[in-house]
């Protein structure tokens, strides 16, 4: 299913979309509605709000408009649209949480991610849920979204956060994802948590 994402990511030949998409449509940001900065939960991505200090943001307050809802006053997202469009529509966090986001793009294969949840059938809802409902993340590479109970887990964070150090279940599951040696800090591992559990883990995303 995701031979296409690898198309894009220059690995291949470019597929050539079936119709060209619309252009973005043009809002007036002055009747635009407001939307109030409004922060929907991402339960895969808890923290999408407070990345940033690192000039990592995910989201950032504009005024927009998105151009899926046509609001201003906005969480756009920051980061990649892995579509066939060319050009990088302006959209808001409550478009990437509610789906409206997939319906603006009407393209059944979008994704925020530069990953696959190769543990789940590609027809589970979940996996439709990290790849199209929850913001995605800088990356040096693809990585496969790890999976526990048939629940995905919640991207928590870089391995080069300081604030790691107090985490001693974040320290346990990078020793453990780097064949028992310690690699605190390391930018290379990505953090994930349980959600609505204890486990932690580690995935190395090797530059
Ligand atoms: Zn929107």
């Amino acid at each position: 299913m995701w031979d296409w994402l690898r198309r894009l990511m220059g690995k291949g030949r470019s597929p050539a979309p079936a119709t060209p998409p619309l252009p973005l449509p043009v809002i007036d940001p002055t009747t635009a509605p407001s939307q109030g900065f409004a922060q929907p939960y991402f339960r895969f991505f808890p923290g999408a709000y407070a990345f940033g200090a690192d000039g990592e943001d995910v989201f950032r307050r504009e005024t927009g408009p998105c151009h899926a809802c046509g609001m201003r006053e906005i969480h756009a997202f920051t980061g990649i649209i892995y579509t066939a469009r060319q050009d990088q529509p302006t959209v808001c966090a409550q478009c990437i949480a509610d789906g409206r986001l997939a319906k603006f793009l009407s393209e059944a294969h979008f994704s925020l991610h530069d990953a696959e949840v190769a543990g789940l059938d590609w027809r589970d809802p979940l996996v439709a849920e990290v790849q199209r409902r929850t913001p995605g993340f800088a990356t040096f590479n693809a990585f496969d979204w790890p999976i526990l109970d048939g629940l995905p887990m919640a991207f928590m964070g870089y391995g080069d956060e300081e604030r790691w150090k107090y985490v001693p279940d974040a320290l346990a599951a990078m020793r453990d994802g780097n064949e028992g040696e310690d690699c605190f800090p390391t930018p290379y591992a990505l953090i994930f948590k349980q959600v609505d559990g204890p486990a932690w883990r580690a995935v190395f995303d090797w530059d």
